[in-house]
């Protein structure tokens, strides 16, 4: 929360390069299977959320931006490639899993469903496994160190280098 009680979001890239503030109310949250959307995320579909009605701040950095067609930009991070942005005339929407917290902004509907791919409705009834449960065929899991940038705001900061340790 804010000075004045208005709700704060944070979020960024895999690499931290590009971290983002929102505040006030968050619009529409949704999917889009759309062909667009399907080629900007390199996903199924992509989950956005509206933040036309809040205050929208870069904290570091910005996304470069690729123009999809003649009303829209798609942003994205330059070193790491995450999905950032959807830019229209009528205001931005953010990639929902680029929050720090992305588990409180649930979509409430799906856009492009004509390009929906075959398989999408069937994803959620295929074997599941965790992340571990394949530790026996990929050792590395074990050992594995996350060069993520963490789901909060940081300011011990390098442009050049990140994480700030050395990648072996
Ligand atoms: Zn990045
Ligand atoms: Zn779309």
């Amino acid at each position: 929360m804010s000075l004045d009680n208005r709700p704060v979001y944070t979020g960024g890239c895999q690499c931290g390069r590009v971290r983002f503030r929102v505040e006030g109310a968050l619009g529409d949250a949704s999917v889009c299977h759309c062909r667009m959307c399907q080629k900007a995320s390199g996903n199924f579909y992509l989950p956005l959320v509206s933040v036309r009605g809040a205050r929208l701040d870069w904290t570091r950095g910005e996304p470069k931006r690729f123009r999809s067609s003649s009303a829209a930009w798609r942003g994205f991070c330059a070193e790491c490639g995450t999905p950032l942005t959807f830019e229209a005339p009528d205001g931005i929407a953010l990639a929902i899993a680029a929050f720090d917290d992305p588990a409180g902004i649930a979509p409430t509907i799906q856009w492009g469903v004509e390009a929906k791919l075959p398989y999408v409705d069937s994803i959620p009834k295929l074997p599941s496994e965790e992340t571990m449960g394949d530790v026996s065929s990929a050792p590395y899991l074990a050992e594995l160190v996350s060069y993520q940038h963490p789901d909060h705001d940081t300011d011990h900061w390098d442009t050049d280098q990140w994480p700030p340790e050395e990648k072996p």
